[in-house]
């Protein structure tokens, strides 16, 4: 029998009807491509498409961050022609350009067909446009609505956002699909960026996550033309904060033997170690999908205390957070330590082992896609 509580719950849960959260299970998003009077679609919907859809697209980052967990479904429509020219000023503005797109999509397209968790709306409205910004700084409320406002005030969507067809600002020729999950992920899981203070030649997590400069892409070799069109993984903390992963917690104290699956497969899992005032993660960061042009992969060891997250790196040299100064946007390509082959175990320098923060790892291997270690906390 169901205990009289859990059952209450259940009820009420049910009765509340929970909204879904943003990346849970699955979510449709309508992408409306709209091209301003002055300025010519610069790519087919076909090129669109597949930076959203299919191998390397958004949608294949989505389902691999989230082991499948969360399936994003996106439906692109056609170019649509607006009779409006192209305003930097405001025509990067959620506020203004969510209701303009969807004025000129609205009488043929069914919002049930976009409405997957049946809230009677458009679970998310995508609008990509055929202006170019100027700027190269330009911040995230040009593609995202400011936080004080309700997209469902502006059209019946319970999300949206707003992208040029190419690049972001003045930078980049291709879709900037990592810039997506990267602002979703402070607009909606209040993920802070992890880039460190490149002023003073630190890079924070670098290519390693994608809250740091991974949303670039995996290197800072990446042709700029390219950037934001290879993203590499969500951190292990920050994957669990999501749901994408259901991390194995060592609390107190013990020791035992590890076997981690590649976080890329479905089974990967990651591990937290909580301590005093922060917790130490382990994920095996494998060789393939977009983690693949990474430098290096194996055991990656994390420090999150709070919303900061630090990569423990292995060769023990901190590359990535003692370089040279490049100015407050290090952009690629350059020569700074963006991450290296001897960041994760045992990597480059064979480091087998590490002892810090009361916890002890030993006997760390790869094992043909395994990561296999002794851990003692
Ligand atoms: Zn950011």
């Amino acid at each position: 029998m169901v205990p009289r509580l859990i059952l209450l719950a259940l009820l009420l849960a049910g009765c509340r009807g929970d909204p879904r959260g943003p990346w849970e299970t699955e979510a449709a998003a309508l992408v409306v491509l709209v091209e301003w009077a002055d300025r010519p679609a610069p790519v087919s919907r076909e090129v669109v498409e597949a930076a959203l859809v299919g191998e390397g697209s958004l949608s294949d980052w989505f389902d691999e961050n989230s082991q499948g967990r969360f399936r994003w479904r996106p439906t692109v429509l056609d170019w649509v022609r607006s009779d409006r020219v192209f305003n930097t000023k405001v025509d990067c503005r959620p506020k203004q350009v969510l209701p303009h797109a969807w004025d000129l999509v609205k009488d043929r397209v069914s919002v049930k067909d976009h409405d997957l968790d049946r809230d009677g709306r458009i679970d998310e409205l995508w609008v990509i446009h055929s202006g170019r910004g100027h700027n190269n700084r330009v911040s995230w409320r040009c593609f995202f609505v400011e936080r004080n406002v309700d997209v469902a005030d502006l059209v019946p969507a319970q999300r949206g956002g707003v992208f040029q067809a190419q690049g972001l600002g003045a930078i980049g020729d291709e879709l900037p699909i990592g810039l997506f999950p990267h602002e979703a992920g402070h607009r909606w899981f209040r993920f802070d960026d992890q880039y460190g203070q490149p002023t003073k030649g630190k890079y924070g997590i670098g290519t390693w996550g994608l809250m740091g400069v991974g949303q670039w892409g995996p290197h800072a070799r990446i042709e700029q033309s390219t950037m934001w069109r290879r993203p590499t993984h969500l951190a292990a903390p920050h994957k669990a904060a999501v749901g994408w992963v259901d991390p194995l917690r060592l609390d107190g104290h013990g020791e035992r033997d590890l076997d981690l699956g590649p976080i890329e497969e479905v089974g990967g899992r990651a591990v937290e170690i909580p301590r005093e005032g922060f917790s130490l993660w382990l994920e095996n960061r494998g060789p393939s999908g977009f983690s693949r042009d990474l430098p290096g992969h194996g055991l990656l060891l994390w420090k999150q205390t709070g919303r900061t997250v630090r990569l423990i790196q292995a060769d023990g040299r901190d590359d990535i957070n003692t370089g040279k100064a490049l100015g407050g946007r290090p952009l690629p390509p350059n020569d700074a330590n963006f991450a290296d082959a001897g960041d994760p175990f045992p990597g480059a320098e064979n480091v087998t082992s590490w002892e810090g923060e009361g916890v002890r790892l030993s006997a760390i291997r790869i094992e043909g896609d395994r990561v296999r270690l002794r851990v003692a906390w």
